[in-house]
């Protein structure tokens, strides 16, 4: 249960550590569950880091203590990866976070009793810390129907782990890629 903890180890590397440089890249892999590692890597991106001498293992809180504007960001989901072009540029997300949260928005409004469009987008919620907005999902959806992994998440209060892939590349009539969860 302490899996996507915004606690644990945290992978550095030595320029950032120790040698001043600015955090630019940061990569969050999947620790599969490792209650000890976050799965977060922060490195310097100018310097290369092909000896594993470069990395230093630091607590994830050191790393945003060291460098806050990673805070909001700490919850995000394995394959989350953020870049800045330098320490005065904000952060940009490489990924499809609100694309993939328009496109089931955009499936639950021509389907909205669809229970596996509205778990997808309950667990997507989720597993970027928006836990109002995704408990708001579940709510509208049992308004509407009934949903036994919704019950159970309720009584357990846990939503399991999940991944995002792109399902091809054609767009809905609105406009979204659809995009699909995979559960593990
Ligand atoms: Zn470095």
């Amino acid at each position: 249960m302490a899996n996507m903890n915004s606690s644990g180890a945290a992978i550095i590397c030595s320029h950032c550590a120790t040698g001043g440089y600015p955090i630019l890249l940061a990569e969050r892999s999947d620790s599969d569950n490792d209650p000890v590692d976050s799965g977060w890597q922060f490195i310097c991106n100018v310097e290369l880091h092909d000896d594993v001498k470069e990395a230093r293992v630091w607590a994830l809180d050191e790393v945003v203590e060291m460098e806050p504007t990673l805070k909001e960001f700490i919850n995000l989901p394995p394959s989350a990866r953020l870049a800045r072009k330098d320490k005065e540029s904000p952060w940009l997300m490489e990924d499809h976070f609100d694309e993939a949260i328009a496109a089931f928005h955009c499936a639950i409004r021509l389907a909205p009793k669809a229970e596996g469009v509205s778990l997808n987008l309950f667990h997507y919620l989720w597993r970027l810390g928006k836990k109002d907005e995704a408990l708001e999902e579940v709510k509208r959806f049992m308004s509407i129907g009934d949903s036994k992994d919704y019950r159970e998440i309720v009584k357990e209060r846990r939503a399991p782990k999940v991944t995002v892939t792109r399902q091809g590349n054609s767009l809905c009539q609105k406009g979204c890629y659809p995009l699909a969860l995979v559960f593990c």
